[in-house]
């Protein structure tokens, strides 16, 4: 199966004993930004500049872990900002999972290994050393740190732990030169591919999350999958991007790019996402048939972004991840005052200039989920992708040339303040953008 029996079913139940209720609108998965602080600042994020000045406010656990009991969404992923920097991650995490959720941590990876080190120090015993050597020998722990493991837990508290209802999903927008031109950093993916490694060997189950954009090479992100499957990576999340206000005036400002260049109108999405339903056939592609058939010009959708709602700082964000006309107090309270019909795009009829171009999966994934614009033999051609055979791990992956950047020699210049090498070490748990920038 391509995604676990077990949570398909999940939300299966949900989604049947919602539409048997007849809700009219509900959660199918919460997009939670405990807070927005990022330790990078990537070329077309608005989250960090749309909320720049509240980058050091974090919402608090209790908040976090009522927010998913407050839509009842089966899934949560906790996004950011990097949700990684937030204090109590573990904790969160602990306390989702413990409400029953499926959870997945979007991370960009930079410390994506210090909390994988801290779930190996909280289970470590002498029988661990054999795992401990291998991963030194692949170099995804030193000898300082496998000592520091050694010693065990330090405070005992919650740490990230394997289980079959959690993901890591890995930012990863191409292979290593593409990849850190647009996170802006040297020397990241490098990061993601050892934080991947290191967490499969460790049991976890990992994804990598993708954005497309304007000058993405659909040839690329096609190795890329290779080159990740070929690390037995469980599944793919990809998207379009699209440039949505607070990313478009952010570029603007900067004035290195042009929105126009760097974004997706909707026949250049259509264009670059045509051999994604060959893909879903080759690669554990998440999301469903009816989405990619979206994506690829197939079909229309109408826009269901109170399915996937964000919460954050400032509230529940509406109507959805890309536009903020508002935050509520609840989630009930945002679905009862927005009006959702005047969003989106119908039968080609743009009702908010902002949606023109928008095919995100934030707001078109669900409606293939939930039936929206149902056609004959959609259920079933969702069932049978889902429960059709995994794809094999890529052979062909083990050959991409995924190190095509700094680390043969070929750095890039991506402006001022960009092409910055990762530290050796991760930066500190609070090193922040705003820190950095005063720094
Ligand atoms: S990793 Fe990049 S895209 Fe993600 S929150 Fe940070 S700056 Fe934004
Ligand atoms: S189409 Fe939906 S998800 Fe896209 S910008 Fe409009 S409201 Fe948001």
């Amino acid at each position: 199966m391509r995604f676990p029996l077990a949570l398909t079913l999940k939300i299966a139940r949900h989604i049947i004993a919602h539409k048997l209720r007849r809700t009219p609108r509900f959660a199918l998965v919460l997009q939670l930004e405990p807070l927005h602080t990022c330790n990078l600042a990537c070329t077309g994020c608005g989250r960090i500049r749309e909320y720049s000045t509240s980058l050091r406010d974090v919402m608090s656990l209790a908040d976090c872990l009522a927010a998913a009991a407050d839509c009842g969404a089966p899934m949560v992923s906790v996004c950011g900002g990097e949700p990684l920097i937030y204090p109590q991650i573990a904790e969160l995490v602990d306390g989702l999972l413990q409400q029953g959720r499926i959870v997945y941590i979007c991370t960009n990876a930079l410390l994506m290994r210090r909390k994988l080190r801290d779930y190996l120090a909280a289970i470590y015993q002498p029988a661990s050393e054999s795992l401990l050597g291998q991963l030194i020998q692949e170099s995804l722990l030193t000898e300082t740190e496998a000592a520091e493991v050694r010693q065990g837990s330090k405070n005992g508290g919650p740490v990230i732990r394997p289980t079959p209802w959690l993901y890591w999903n890995v930012h990863v927008d191409g292979l290593e030169r593409t990849h850190d031109l647009i996170v802006e950093r040297e020397g990241v993916f490098r990061e993601c591919v050892a934080a991947v490694t290191m967490a499969k060997r460790l049991g976890f189950q990992v994804a990598t999350n993708t954005t497309v954009y304007k000058e993405t090479d659909v040839d690329e992100i096609e190795q890329m999958f290779e080159f990740f499957s070929a690390l037995d990576v469980d599944g793919h999340t990809i998207s379009p991007g699209y440039d949505y206000d607070a990313a478009k005036v952010a570029m603007i400002k900067k004035g290195r790019q042009r929105p126009e260049d760097f974004f997706l109108t909707r026949a250049a999405t259509v264009e670059k996402f045509s051999r994604l339903e060959e893909w879903g056939r080759r690669f554990t592609i998440f999301g469903t048939v009816v989405y990619q058939e979206f994506l690829a010009g197939k079909r229309d959708l109408t826009c269901t972004a109170w399915a996937i709602p964000t919460r954050n700082i400032k509230g529940w964000k509406a109507p959805c991840y890309l536009i903020t006309d508002g935050h509520y107090a609840s989630y009930p309270e945002m679905l009862d005052r927005v009006n959702w019909g005047q969003y989106g795009v119908v039968k080609g009829q743009v009702r908010d200039s902002r949606c023109e171009h928008c095919m995100v999966h934030c707001g078109y994934d669900p409606s293939g989920a939930l039936g929206v614009d149902y056609r004959p033999g959609d259920t079933w051609k969702n069932i049978k992708y889902n429960f059709g055979a995994k794809p094999a791990p890529s052979e062909r992956g083990k050959t991409v040339k995924a190190f095509n950047g700094v680390s043969i020699g070929r750095g890039h210049d991506s402006g001022a303040g960009g092409s910055k090498p990762v530290p050796e070490t991760c930066p500190k748990d609070g090193d922040t953008v705003a820190e950095k920038k005063t720094a």
